[in-house]
């Protein structure tokens, strides 16, 4: 293997450097002229697009308006405290201690484990006036 920088035969371990928007694999003692390939996360178009789909797979809602004092009624008919509805329905004890106190919206994922758990619809379609 050669240096892409000196053109020397590569001895011992090749190292992939980024310099100046290119990759290199170069020799050791050239190595200090670029950055480690590895520190370097280029953006790729592709990594994107996929983020911007799982987005659009998530419906528009809006959360009911007293859903902290539904879920907290819920859960104690159930007889069940906030660590163990919190196992059974996958959420940590303490965001839903949060939630019970309508201090933050949960979000999506949140409110769909809470709607299977409880059997109780939390969500609404947006309501567009
Ligand atoms: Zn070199």
């Amino acid at each position: 293997m050669i240096c892409e920088l000196c053109g020397k035969a590569i001895i011992g371990k090749p190292y992939r450097i980024y310099v100046e928007g290119a990759y290199m694999t170069v020799c050791e003692s050239c190595a200090k002229y670029g950055k480690p390939a590895d520190s370097v996360k280029p953006l790729i178009g592709k990594h994107v697009d996929k983020v911007k789909k799982t987005y659009q797979d998530i419906p528009e809602y809006e959360i009911i308006d007293n859903y902290g004092q539904i879920i907290r009624n819920i859960r104690e008919e159930m007889g069940l405290t906030q660590d163990k509805f919190g196992l059974k329905c996958g959420i940590k004890p303490s965001l839903l201690a949060k939630i019970e106190q309508q201090r933050i919206i949960p979000d999506y994922q949140t409110l769909r484990k809470l709607e299977t758990s409880l059997k109780i619809k939390l969500m609404r379609q947006p309501t567009s006036l």
